[in-house]
This record gives structure tokens, C-alpha cells and sequence, in this order.
């Protein structure tokens, strides 16, 4: 029977970064039902098919209620929550003892609320004594982050979502808006002034297919064609050097290097023409507001960190930065990767900081009142070397909160070994059945988006307010709680007597955040959030009183001391693993539809979800391909890489460039398959990128 609502509240989504609002129905004070908010800055009264269904994925059967601790059986068994809390700092203590205490871990998320993020980094690392902890931002957003703090001096995303709708030119790489990021794509679709929308990516997507251009550019041939777009520039004078002298450092070496990427180059290299090339170098120079926009076609590659900042080169050495419609824009994933990557203490210090400074380290000691030597003087492991660390048994006791590491994580079937060889593992999460909580020695059970309060930080670097308007089932806790339980068991919660609620972290962010680039000490509370709609870093005055669509960069100035970007470029480097005759094509992988999210340990709870994606893996091929193996849409196929074979269903699809293929990343089978490489800087896989063979079943 349909419930009337008696009351309405908003917040904002959990899913994607676009951070859409909604209006949430109340009865009684618990939600009910939920529709877009039309008056939030973001989504504008627009919502995609998740966050339509937010609320449904908390009513599944499979929601952890209470703490499960593995017993003699084998088996996961309920436990009461002060068990729980002993075995974890038991065991966690009891391994720190034996081997130091760097040798326990976390691994976090992009979901957790930011005042859970900076609770969690603070208690494992100035609390518990943990060295390294990393998010699962590190599959997603490390590379733009890293190229960020490089090229600007900080990780400062510039841009604002009114940026899509004054644009002339567009320039998306690797991004597939329409099905990753669908109110964003709507927005680009509200775009008055018939913008040129140039998409470079491998594969003919919704996206390419729906842009002015689509350059099916050779995967892993980024750096040289963009590196030739910088060549033809200098080349016909269309550089602003008023814009490159005034703002920038290191221009001479750049332009002297890319002289060596001649269009004829690049078009060897990426399979575009020369004329192709040279007329978007053209429609760069000739449009008056140019966007750069990307995402994981960018991000996950082993050069990712200098794509990234070749296409910053071209914002800067064009002067399309700091002005409507322009910017070098990374469309970060998760709904909070920019509070990862500012605040969860992991690979950096609350802030944006660095371990490794000692007046960063004196800053937060002072602001945290904790004595300095709490806080590690070196840089986390980030999660890849984590990883490692376990396989060289320097990790024996990892806490991996809010992330699916048994599934997501690049060469699956060697990252469950790893899993299996820790003396603990801790799984904190909202379901129990996720592939990593079925390998947990202890499950606690965690309260999800809806059942807790605190601040996302969206794409535009928007601090949005999330509400508890649910209550958690059975004996299920917020992750904040949780924090607060354990640090009391370990016996540290004095440390933490200041965190008593996550409105109360958020005033310790904001004190930490006090003349930063990311300040955001005007906010009064939560109320001013909500009532602003939100409010962009930095915000120094009330969230109320500043303008909803601001952008970094508009005086010039930059983050570095001196107040200049950086241009950076590097020789391209080959793929690691080519397909050769024994595995004759490359795979690709990515999202594959606006319905379903990362591994599907929520929407895959959702029937109306279910029902919008396919429940069985698939594989795209390209028709050419197809009808020379053989293969018709339906049939069924095996894949076989040099570290496993899998069998799925094929399709034959227009996406697919000859001798390429494709499986979304939400099929827990992809990543038996994907080679474990990295950007050297980021530390982010390479997803995208692994040889392969395809024959009948
Ligand atoms: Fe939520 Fe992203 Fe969909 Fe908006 S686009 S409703 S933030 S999942």
C-alpha cells in the first residue's frame, strides 16, 4: 500500500561523484520514498536509476545485523558487539606486538561520510599506531589527484558544473558521461551555445556516439597524440604566451620536447590522421571557452599521471582555465573520492598535508591537541604495496572498511590469495556476502548511506550534507560509532574525546582546514549546508552568502609558492602486455550502465536495478571480429588471459574497434583476468589494458 509522507528533508546521493540532491519522504521520520531536489545547484530536479533507488538497497535480506566472528567451525557466527570489540584489538594487538606495528593495515573507501574518513585515518594511524592505510580511491582517482598536486600545487579540481553549460568545446578523454555520469551529460545537454563536443576514446560509447567527434584513438597512444596537439599549436603560433608567462613554469622545455611529436607521429602511433589532429588542434585555438574533461579511460593506466597533465598542458598553454567554460577537469568517481583524497589521512596528511614535513605534522598536532610523535613521519604504503606487504608477511592484520577488495581489486584470484594469508582480517560493511566479507575473520556490521549523518565532497568540490532518515537493522552501527567503540576498546578514545559526533568532526576539519586551499572555515553547520544547497571548497564566508558556482584559478594564481602551474610531459612508454598471436586481443573494461555500480554490492539489491542490466557477465566484440571468429550475440565464450579463463556471454557490438574487447567491471569474473601494473606516480592500476585469446565454449 502507497504511504503518505508527512514530512520531506534533503540530502544528497551515495553513489556517484556528481552528487546529485534528493527529497526524501518521511513518515513518522523515516524515509519512505525520495525524488530529485529541484532546487540543489547540481542535479536540478534530474536523478539516474541508483539514486531513484537509493532506499531500496537497505531492505536487502543480506544486510550484516550483527558482528560475525569466524568460529571453530569455519564458519562466520553472530557475536555479541563487546566480543567483537575484544578480538579485534586482541588480535590486531597481539600482531603489532610480534611484528611491529606497521604491520597491521586499513583499506578504506570513497563511500565512508568525511568525518568517518578522518576519524578512521586519525584512530588507525595517531591511535592505533597503524603506518599505512589507503582507500579504494586509489583504483579511481590517485592519478588526477597526483597530476593535481603536481601541475597546480594541490589537488584542486578547478571547475564547476556551470562549466558544462558555457563551453563552445569540449574535449572528453576516456569518459563516458552519458552511462558513468548521466546528470552531468544532462547538463552538457543544456548547453545553449552548440558547443563542439570532441570525445577521444577507444571505444564508440553512448557518449562518442552522441558528440560532434567521436577519434577512436589506438588504446595507450594518449600521450603521443596529445602531445602532437601541443605540437601543432606551438607550431601555427596559437599559444597564449601572455597567459604561459604570467602563470606558468617550465613552457621552454615543454614546447622544446614536443617538437619531436609531429602529427605524422601521432598518427602512426594513435591510428588518428594528421588532418584530424591538426583540426583539433584548430578547433582548440579557434573556440573562446575550451573544457577538458576525464575520467577512468585516463585515470586507470599506467600513464595516467602525464595524460592527465598533457591535457593540463593544453588548458594552460591555451589560457582555458580560471574562466567559464573552460578548465583541464577530472570527473572524479565515487561520491566521496574528494574527501579521500583531502582528509582520510592515508597516502597524505589530513589536508592535503605531507608526513614527511614537519611543520605539517606540528600543524595538526597543535590543531588535534595530540602529542606530534603520534603521527607517522613517512608516507603510507599505498594499496598495491599494501598488497605486497602481505605477500612478504610485513601485513599480517588488515581492516578493510566499506570496499570489496576480493573482487575489485586488479588480478583477483592473486589478491584473494593474499586475503587468505593474513593472521586477521576485519571486514566492516554493510552486507556480510560481499566476496572480501566471506574471507573475513570478523565481520562488524555497518550502517549504510541513510542510516548516519555527515558530508560528501562531490566532483566540483561541493560539501554536501547526507542524513540519517532510517534506522540501521538489528545491532548494525554507523561507521562513525563503530570508530568511537574501537578507539575505547583500544584505549585511546581520550585521544578522540573531541569526536563525540560527526557534526562535531566536521568543526575539527574545518579548524584543520583553516588556510588551506581547500579552507573551508565559513560553513557555520550543517544547516548552513543544507540551506546553501551545499558549498564548494573554499567557502570562507557562511555557505549561504557565496555564489553556488564558483571556480579555482581565476586570478592565475596557483598552489605552488610561487603561484605558477607546472607543465610536465614524459617519453610514452610501451604497453607492458601487448596482444601477441597467443593472445591476439586487448581488453578493455569499464562501467556498463548508468543502473549498476562498481560490484554491485547495493544495486545488485535493487529488482528494479536487476531488471535495467544484464545478470550474466558479457563480453563486447567488434561485428569484423565477430564474424571472423565466428561468434553471434548469445553465444558463449571463454577468455583466457596469462592469468586466468573465464566464460561469458558474447555480444556483438558497434562499440568495439577491431581487435579489442570489453567487459564491464561489475561482473566479478573481469578481474581474474586483468594485469597487475601501475602509474609509477599515482600508484593507480591500469585496468584497461590486458592481452587476452577468445574462442567458443
Ligand atoms: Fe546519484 Fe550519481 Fe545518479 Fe546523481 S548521477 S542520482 S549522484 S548515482
Amino acid at each position: 500500500a502507497k504511504i503518505k509522507p508527512d514530512a520531506t528533508t534533503t540530502m544528497v546521493c551515495g553513489y556517484c561523484s556528481t552528487g546529485c540532491g534528493l527529497k526524501i519522504h518521511l513518515k513518522e521520520g523515516e524515509a519512505v520514498n525520495l525524488s530529485p531536489t529541484t532546487e540543489y545547484p547540481v542535479n536540478l530536479g534530474m536523478a539516474c536509476p541508483k539514486g531513484w533507488e537509493a532506499l531500496s538497497v537497505l531492505d536487502a535480506p543480506d544486510r550484516a545485523t550483527t558482528p560475525l566472528l569466524r568460529g571453530p567451525t569455519g564458519e562466520l557466527e553472530p557475536a555479541a558487539w563487546d566480543v567483537a570489540l575484544n578480538e579485534f584489538c586482541d588480535n590486531f594487538k597481539r600482531i603489532q606486538s610480534e611484528s611491529g606495528p606497521g604491520s597491521v593495515a586499513f583499506l578504506s573507501t570513497g563511500q565512508l561520510v568525511t568525518e568517518e574518513m578522518a576519524l578512521l585515518g586519525s584512530l588507525a594511524k595517531f591511535g592505533m599506531g597503524m603506518l599505512h592505510g589507503d582507500g579504494n580511491t586509489r583504483q579511481c582517482m590517485a592519478t588526477a589527484a597526483t597530476a593535481y598536486k603536481q601541475s597546480f600545487g594541490y589537488d584542486a579540481p578547478p571547475y564547476t558544473y556551470q562549466d558544462f553549460e558555457e563551453s563552445d568545446v569540449m574535449v572528453l578523454v576516456g569518459s563516458n558521461l552519458c552511462v558513468a555520469h548521466p546528470i552531468m551529460w544532462e547538463r552538457v545537454c543544456r548547453n545553449p551555445h552548440a558547443p563542439k563536443i570532441i570525445v577521444v576514446d577507444p571505444r564508440r560509447t553512448e557518449t562518442a556516439v552522441s558528440a560532434t567527434e567521436h577519434l577512436a584513438i589506438k588504446p595507450k597512444s594518449d600521450l603521443a597524440f596529445f602531445y602532437s596537439v601541443a605540437h601543432v599549436l606551438i607550431r601555427e603560433g596559437w599559444v597564449d604566451r601572455g597567459y604561459v608567462d604570467a602563470h606558468t613554469a617550465d613552457y621552454d622545455g615543454f614546447a622544446e620536447f614536443v617538437q619531436a611529436f609531429t602529427p605524422e607521429r601521432a598518427a602512426q602511433a594513435s591510428g588518428i590522421a594528421v588532418e584530424t589532429i591538426e583540426a583539433l588542434s584548430r578547433t582548440i585555438h579557434e573556440g573562446q571557452r575550451v573544457s577538458f574533461w576525464w575520467t577512468m579511460g585516463v585515470n586507470q593506466n599506467y600513464e595516467g599521471t602525464r595524460i592527465a597533465q598533457a591535457l593540463i598542458n593544453l588548458a594552460l598553454m591555451t589560457g582555458n582555465i580560471g574562466r567559464p567554460g573552460t578548465g583541464a577537469n577530472s570527473i572524479t568517481g565515487q561520491c566521496n573520492a574528494m574527501g579521500s583524497r583531502l582528509w582520510s589521512n592515508t597516502t597524505g596528511l589530513l589536508g592535503g598535508r605531507y608526513f614527511t614535513n614537519e611543520g605539517d605534522r606540528q600543524h595538526v598536532a597543535g590543531v588535534l591537541g595530540i602529542p606530534v610523535e603520534k603521527i607517522p613521519t613517512e608516507d603510507s604504503w599505498p594499496y598495491h604495496q599494501i598488497m605486497e606487504g602481505i605477500r612478504e608477511g610485513k601485513i599480517r592484520g588488515l581492516w578493510i572498511l566499506c570496499t570489496n577488495t576480493a573482487h575489485s581489486w586488479i588480478h583477483q584470484s592473486d589478491a584473494r590469495e593474499l586475503l587468505g594469508k593474513l593472521d586477521f582480517l576485519v571486514v566492516q560493511d554493510m552486507y556480510h556476502t560481499t566476496e572480501t566479507a566471506q574471507l573475513a575473520d570478523l565481520v562488524l556490521p555497518a550502517a549504510g548511506w541513510g542510516e548516519k549523518e555527515g558530508t560528501f565532497i562531490n566532483s566540483e568540490r561541493r560539501f554536501g550534507v547526507v542524513k540519517k532518515v532510517r534506522k540501521a537493522p538489528g545491532e548494525a552501527l554507523s561507521d562513525f560509532s563503530i570508530l568511537r567503540l574501537i578507539a575505547e576498546a583500544w584505549g585511546c578514545g581520550e585521544m578522540f574525546k573531541e569526536w563525540t559526533t560527526p557534526e562535531a568532526a566536521f568543526k575539527i576539519i574545518q579548524r584543520l582546514s583553516a588556510g588551506l586551499p581547500s579552507d573551508i572555515t565559513g560553513v557555520e553547520d550543517y544547516a548552513d549546508l543544507d540551506r546553501a544547497g551545499g558549498a564548494q571548497w573554499p567557502c570562507t564566508e557562511k555557505a549561504v552568502d557565496v555564489d553556488q558556482q564558483r571556480r579555482l584559478f581565476a586570478d592565475g594564481r596557483f598552489c605552488h609558492q610561487d603561484g605558477r602551474a607546472r607543465f610536465l610531459w614524459e617519453e610514452p612508454r610501451p604497453m607492458p602486455e601487448p596482444p601477441d598471436k597467443e593472445f591476439p586481443y586487448l581488453l578493455l573494461t569499464g562501467r556498463g550502465a548508468a543502473s549498476q555500480w562498481h560490484t554491485q554490492t547495493r544495486t545488485s539489491k535493487s529488482a528494479v536495478l536487476r531488471k535495467l542490466y544484464p545478470q550474466k557477465p558479457y563480453v563486447e566484440i567488434g561485428a569484423q571480429d565477430a564474424r571472423r571468429e565466428g561468434f553471434r550475440t548469445g553465444d558463449r565464450v571463454a577468455l583466457t588471459s596469462r592469468r586466468g579463463r573465464i566464460e561469458v556471454g558474447v555480444t556483438v557490438s558497434p562499440t568495439m574497434m577491431p581487435g579489442q574487447l570489453f567487459i564491464p567491471m561489475h561482473y566479478d569474473v573481469t578481474n581474474q583476468l586483468t594485469l597487475a601494473h601501475f602509474d609509477p606516480y599515482s600508484h593507480q592500476p591500469s585496468y584497461k589494458d590486458c592481452a587476452v585469446s577468445i574462442e567458443k565454449a
